[in-house]
């Protein structure tokens, strides 16, 4: 409740009806219902939808059990046109934009597709849109698949540095061994800490629908902590499953050491080799120590290879290293900017790119060798 960046992420077996193959209307309706009472409290919210696969299959009259590849391409084709329908048709009634963005795994382990579909998601958000986001299953194959949503969301959340992940499942959360089988075995209800032992029960859970099993969404949870987010696996087959689970339902709650910009930087400042480096005179220097963005006309010199999105360190004139960031442009487009305004970046390179060399967000002040947490947040 108190989250002001929320990602829920929906398994096909929820959002599919299995005697029709159809979208599960009445119960999508309820979640919307809930993710309406989120956004009028204030707070931000991102769908990662899955059953693009399970929708089109049925329309397409594909076999039961495993599809070949180009199958379940062709099938997530037909289906993820009706789940972007099914989710307009519900928000849009209440006035919410809808917004459908479709990610391979490239995008979040290439730091500079990271960069863009970062910045589009944020957009999107301020623009007060609803991104309901699903992999690109059509074009992806086995190589450039995340496989599962679950690690998606995961990566949505750290992308888009939300406090809280919902991962609405057909389980109530990790059980420290499978409740079919053992009498003894109890509901975990809270997680501080991955351990062996944690690890160990995911692997041990009931085989379910969907590709993600419990390892997944353990997996999933180790990638949201460490990006000081909170995740909760929770049972989604009720109607209103997030007022339920206010309300005080079983389920299991992951929690981060840090909050999402402390873990952000000490990701970012923790790179163990920086792939260049960024000369800055000493007014941007005094700029970044108030926490501003690097802007172009603070840059005196760049060295190394670099392309945008990599990570850089900050230098002053006198050769110490007071920052770490994402960088924004590579070596030669830094170069040909730097020093110069903002505002001249589109007529220099021929497009209109960031403002900034280094965005605030995206740049890590150093004491000492060390990141300063807690310092920055989102613009
Ligand atoms: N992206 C797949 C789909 O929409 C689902 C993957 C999953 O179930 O985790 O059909």
């Amino acid at each position: 409740m108190r989250a002001r960046r929320v990602v829920i992420k929906v398994g096909s077996a929820l959002l599919v009806d299995g005697a029709s193959g159809r979208v599960n209307r009445a119960w999508l309706a309820s979640l919307a219902a809930d993710l309406l009472r989120l956004r009028r409290r204030g707070q931000q919210v991102v769908l990662v939808s899955s059953g693009a696969i399970a929708l089109g299959r049925r329309r397409l009259d594909l076999p039961a059990g495993a599809l070949r590849l180009e199958e379940s391409q062709a099938a997530a084709a037909v289906g993820q046109i009706r789940l972007a329908h099914a989710w307009k048709e519900l928000l849009e009634e209440a006035d919410v934009t809808v917004a459908q963005v479709l990610l391979t795994l490239e995008d979040s382990e290439r730091r500079r597709r990271y960069l863009n579909a970062r910045a589009t998601l944020e957009t999107l958000l301020q623009l007060g849109a609803v991104p309901v986001i699903n992999e690109n299953d059509t074009v992806a194959t086995a190589e450039i698949r995340y496989g599962d949503n679950d690690r998606l969301a995961a990566r949505v959340a750290q992308m888009t540095q939300a406090d809280c992940l919902v991962l609405l499942s057909d389980v109530d959360g990790l059980y420290s061994a499978d409740p079919n089988r053992d009498s003894r075995a109890h509901l975990i209800e809270q997680v501080h800490e991955i351990t062996p032992e944690i690890e160990a029960m995911g692997r041990g859970a009931a085989s379910q629908v969907g590709t993600g099993g419990m390892a997944t969404k353990i997996a999933a949870a180790r990638i949201a902590v460490a990006a000081g987010c909170h995740l909760v696996i929770a049972a989604g087959r009720h109607e209103h499953p997030l007022r339920r689970l206010e309300t005080g339902a079983p389920c299991t709650w992951f929690y981060p050491a840090a909050t999402p910009a402390a873990a952000r930087k000490q990701w970012i400042a923790g790179t163990l080799r920086p792939a260049g480096a960024i000369t800055i005179d000493a007014g941007a220097a005094r700029a970044l120590q108030q926490g501003r963005s690097l802007l172009p006309a603070g840059v005196t010199a760049a060295r190394g290879r670099f392309e945008r999105g990599d990570t850089v360190s900050v230098l002053t004139t006198e050769g110490t290293e007071i920052a770490r960031g994402l960088v924004a442009y590579s070596d030669v487009d830094a170069a040909r900017i730097m020093g110069r305004k903002s505002s001249e970046i589109a007529a220099i390179l021929g497009f209109r790119g960031r403002d900034e060399m280094i965005h605030r967000d995206d740049l890590a002040l150093l004491v000492a060798g060390t990141a300063r947490a807690g310092a920055g947040g989102r613009s």
